[in-house]
C-alpha cells in the first residue's frame, strides 16, 4: 500500500519555553480535505506553521514520502506547500495582480505562471475584474479569495488555510467554503483548513480533528466527528 500524502508522526512545537504542540500524529490522503477544529488556543495555526516550516519542531513530517521537518520556508514551499495564514497575508499597496504574481515567486515557468492567473481568476472573477485594484481596497471575502489565489499560484499539492471564515459574514464564508471544495474536486490539491466554524469546515472535508491544549483528543471521518456532537460541543464549546 502506498504511503499517506502527508504523515505527521509524533509532532511537537512551540514558541522558546512554550510547548505547544504535545505529540500529534495522523495522516492525510491525497486529494483530501482535512479539517482541523478545536477551541481557541488549541494549537491549530502552530500546526500549520510546523507544517510550512515556520516553527521549531521535534518529531517527523513527511510529505510524498520526503521528509520536511526541520526545513526552511522556502523549501518546504518549493516542495508544493502553500500556506494562507490567518489575517490573510496579502500586501494591501500593491494591485490584486501583483499579490498574485507574487505567490509565483519561486516558479521560474513564465507561461505556466500566465496560465495559473487565468486559472486563479476562472475561480475567482471578482479578481479579474479588481487585478489593477489596490488590494487593500478588496471587502473581506475579496482580500480572502486573494489569498487563496495567491497559494494556488504557488501550484501546491498541499494548501494550508488557516481560519478562512475569519471576520467573514456568514453568506460570504458559505461562498468561499464552497469554492475551496471545487478547488479541491477540480485540482486534486491536498487541503488542511483550520477552522473555528466546524459545521462549514465538516461540509467540506473527509476526515477532521479536534485539537485540545496541544494533542488530538478526536479524530475521524467528518460523518464521524459530526455524530459525535457531544463530545464536539465539550470541546469547542458549540454545536456542529
Ligand atoms: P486561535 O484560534 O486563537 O488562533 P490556535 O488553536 O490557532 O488558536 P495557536 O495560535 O496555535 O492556537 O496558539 C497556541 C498557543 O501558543 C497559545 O497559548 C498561544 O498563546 C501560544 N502562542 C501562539 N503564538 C505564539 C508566539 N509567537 N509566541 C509565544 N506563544 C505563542
Amino acid at each position: 500500500m502506498s504511503e499517506p500524502f502527508l504523515t505527521v508522526t509524533d509532532l511537537h512545537a512551540g514558541y522558546g519555553a512554550a510547548r505547544v504542540l504535545q505529540g500529534l500524529s495522523f495522516t492525510v490522503d491525497k486529494g483530501d480535505v482535512c479539517a482541523i477544529l478545536g477551541p481557541n488556543g488549541a494549537g491549530k495555526t502552530t500546526l500549520l506553521r510546523a507544517l510550512s516550516g515556520m516553527v521549531r519542531t521535534d518529531g517527523a513530517i513527511r510529505l510524498d514520502g520526503a521528509a520536511i521537518a526541520g526545513r526552511k520556508p522556502e523549501a518546504i514551499a518549493r516542495r508544493g506547500v502553500a500556506h494562507v495564514p490567518e489575517g490573510r497575508g496579502t500586501f494591501a499597496p500593491l494591485t490584486v495582480e501583483e499579490n498574485l504574481r507574487l505567490g509565483a515567486y519561486p516558479r521560474r515557468d513564465r507561461p505556466g505562471v500566465e496560465a495559473d492567473l487565468a486559472r486563479v481568476f476562472g475561480f475567482f472573477p471578482v479578481l479579474r475584474e479588481k487585478r489593477r485594484e489596490a488590494a487593500g481596497a478588496l471587502s473581506g471575502g475579496q482580500q480572502q479569495m486573494l489569498a487563496i489565489g495567491r497559494a494556488l499560484m504557488l501550484r501546491p499539492r498541499l494548501l494550508l488555510l488557516d481560519e478562512p471564515s475569519l471576520g467573514l459574514a456568514p453568506l460570504v464564508t458559505q461562498e468561499l467554503f464552497h469554492l475551496i471544495g471545487t478547488i479541491n474536486e477540480q485540482e486534486r490539491i491536498t487541503v488542511l483548513v483550520v477552522e473555528q466554524n466546524a459545521h462549514l469546515a465538516l461540509g467540506i472535508s473527509s476526515h477532521a480533528h479536534v485539537l485540545e491544549a496541544g494533542r488530538i483528543v478526536l479524530s475521524g471521518t467528518a460523518s464521524e466527528v459530526q455524530a459525535d456532537a457531544k463530545v464536539v460541543q465539550s470541546y469547542l464549546g458549540y454545536r456542529v
